[in-house]
Parts: structure tokens; C-alpha cells; sequence
């Protein structure tokens, strides 16, 4: 197993595969942002299948991908195919903004992606082009359609509130999600970089709790996946509400996880500068056991919690540059 300096164990890396997206969601990528990784540092599909191999060896059994937006990399079905085959990896689930889901929805599925997150932070048309800075609606939702005939063990949507933006929203997404049998979770937002640092969710407790109260949710267990979301259910199960509060109330104690980005640096903390470089070792030539020693290495540097309430001007890194 994998632990780090403070008992926790570290068993879900998140591997993003680019740091683009074709989205500019207000809270994440800055309009006319440029600064995007250089495609000679990506790491390669066999590159991402070694780490991911070394880690699933070191206990680290669920792994999802993620960006920017992965389904903008080229052929991620032979990507994903080829770590869900990888001994030890228990769950490959993926994060997309849906837009691309209708061409890749049933394809994923087949090469053995169990579970989707698809972010979405409005129903309406004009709402979705406040939040993300594009016409998605109509394509998200075709890519929703796709990946509930694909038949995934798990759909969530994220959505992530914004005061005086699409607070006004949750209602209508309760409702879709009852409907479809999705899973909605609301997630604050975070500052990371200016974007980020400019964006505030409100208070989401009394939210919560009016939705417990309308539609009889009571706390439960988490479904699956390995977040640090706290669930709440309706009494016959069609409705299932999450919340990710890494302002309001952290859950830094139970941290289990890292990030690799597309770059190859493992970032050990959404909300802290600690990171290893990974990409110089790859690229040496070093042997699987000296790479596994420097990913040890790496995970002693995981910080025991962000700041994301004392500093928040503190982390300029994006979400998509991290993976998100
Ligand atoms: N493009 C994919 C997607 O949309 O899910 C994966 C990457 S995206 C960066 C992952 C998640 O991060 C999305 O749900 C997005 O809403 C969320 N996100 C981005 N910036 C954020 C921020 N500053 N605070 C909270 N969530 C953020």
C-alpha cells in the first residue's frame, strides 16, 4: 500500500491525459489563456500505462481520467482499454464535460470505463453559456443520452453553484437527475487562479438541507467511487444528492489521492504547490523499481491540508492544468 507521511492511504490517482478543453468555464480556464503544456511533454499512452501499472502495483486500484477535457485526446478508448486491462485496477471512471460523450459514450464503455462524471452546471441555454462560455447545452445532453444507453455503473453530474449565476438552477438539475437516474453532486468552488479566485458558491447547507426536506433525502452512504463527497437519498432510492465542500468543511484528514498531469508531474495536492516531476525519470530510461521508489519519494510531499480559506490567493494553478 501506498501511505503518506500523515497515515493516510493514497489509493486513487487521477491521470490527466491533456490540459486543453473546449470549454471556458467562468471558475477554470481564463478566456484567451495560452499557456498550455507543450505537446512533446505529454506523456505517451505507454508512458501513462507504465505509471498507472506502478501505482495499481503499489495498491493504488482506482483511477480516473481526467483534463481538460480528455476526450479531446486522440484515441482515449485505446487509453482507457489499455489500463482497465492493467492487473490491480478495480474502477476507471472519467470526468468530461459531455460535449464529446455522443461520439465516445459507447466506446469508452466497451473498453471498460465503469463510471462518469459530466459536469454540467445549468439546464438552461443562456445559463450554460454564462457558466461555460460556449453553446454546449444541446451537445451535453445528446452526450448524456449516449452514455445512459451505454449502460455505465454510475452517472454523476457535477455542478459546481455560483452565487447570483446559477444558484438558481439546482432545482431544475434535481429534477433532470430524478429523471434520468443520475446522480447530482454540487461542488464549491475553489480558488485556483484568477478564475477560481473570482468565483463564490454560496452557502450550500441551507440549500441542502430545503432538498432534503422536499424530497425526503436522508444521509447515506457513499455510491460508488472513492470521493470525498458526503451523500444524501431518497427513501426509494431514485435520487441520490452529493456534496463537496472543500471550503466549508475540508476533508483533507481523508485525503486519498494525487494527481498526475498531462506533463507528468504528480501534483499531491489540488491546493498546494508540492509536486514531483515524473517525466525526467520516464524519459531517462530508469527502471520500474527506481520509478516506483521516486513515486514513494514523491507521496512523502503530500501536504496535510490545502488553505484554501486562509490563502486563497495562494494557488494561480488552474483546475485544468492540475486535472481536475
Ligand atoms: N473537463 C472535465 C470536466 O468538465 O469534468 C474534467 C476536468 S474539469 C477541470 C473537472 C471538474 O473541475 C469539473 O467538474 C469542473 O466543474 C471542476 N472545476 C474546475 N475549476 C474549478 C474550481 N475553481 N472550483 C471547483 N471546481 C472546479
Amino acid at each position: 500500500m501506498l501511505s503518506d507521511r500523515f497515515g493516510r492511504t493514497i489509493d486513487y490517482l487521477r491521470v490527466s491525459v491533456t490540459d486543453r478543453c473546449d470549454l471556458r468555464c467562468q471558475y477554470c480556464i481564463p478566456k484567451g489563456f495560452k499557456d498550455f503544456e507543450t505537446p512533446a511533454h505529454w506523456l505517451t499512452f505507454d508512458e501513462i500505462t507504465r505509471v498507472v501499472g506502478l501505482f495499481a502495483r503499489m495498491g493504488t486500484h482506482h483511477i480516473r481520467l481526467t483534463g481538460g477535457e480528455p476526450l479531446l485526446r486522440h484515441q482515449l478508448p485505446d487509453l482507457a482499454a489499455r489500463l482497465a486491462a492493467l492487473p490491480g485496477i478495480a474502477d476507471l471512471s472519467i470526468s468530461t464535460n459531455g460535449t464529446q460523450l455522443g461520439r465516445f459514450a459507447e466506446p469508452l464503455r466497451q473498453a471498460g470505463v465503469r463510471r462518469l462524471n459530466v459536469s454540467l452546471d445549468s439546464l438552461r441555454a443562456d445559463g450554460v453559456r454564462a457558466m461555460s462560455g460556449a453553446d454546449s447545452m444541446a451537445a451535453v445532453l445528446e452526450g448524456l443520452a449516449a452514455a445512459k444507453a451505454a449502460g455505465f455503473d454510475a452517472i454523476k453530474i457535477n455542478m459546481v453553484p455560483i452565487a447570483g449565476v446559477n444558484d438558481g438552477d439546482i432545482e431544475a438539475m434535481v429534477a433532470f437527475c430524478i429523471e434520468h437516474g443520475f446522480i447530482l453532486r454540487l461542488i464549491e468552488a475553489m480558488p485556483m487562479g484568477p478564475t477560481g479566485q473570482a468565483s463564490h458558491s454560496p452557502d450550500l447547507a441551507p440549500i441542502v438541507d430545503h432538498l432534503a426536506r422536499r424530497h425526503a433525502l436522508t444521509p447515506s452512504a457513499a455510491p460508488l467511487g472513492a470521493g470525498p463527497a458526503r451523500y444524501w437519498r431518497s427513501h426509494d432510492g431514485g435520487f441520490t444528492l452529493g456534496l463537496i465542500t472543500p471550503l466549508s468543511q475540508h476533508f483533507c484528514a481523508t485525503c486519498n489521492r494525487v494527481r498526475l498531469s498531462v506533463d507528468g508531474t504528480l501534483y499531491l495536492c489540488l491546493g498546494q504547490e508540492a509536486s514531483y516531476a515524473l517525466r525526467p525519470l520516464l524519459r531517462a530510461g530508469v527502471s520500474d523499481d527506481d520509478l516506483e521508489q521516486a513515486i514513494r519519494a514523491a507521496i512523502e510531499l503530500k501536504p496535510e491540508r490545502h488553505e484554501f480559506v486562509e490563502a486563497p490567493g495562494k494557488i494561480m494553478r488552474i483546475m485544468a492544468k492540475t486535472g481536475g
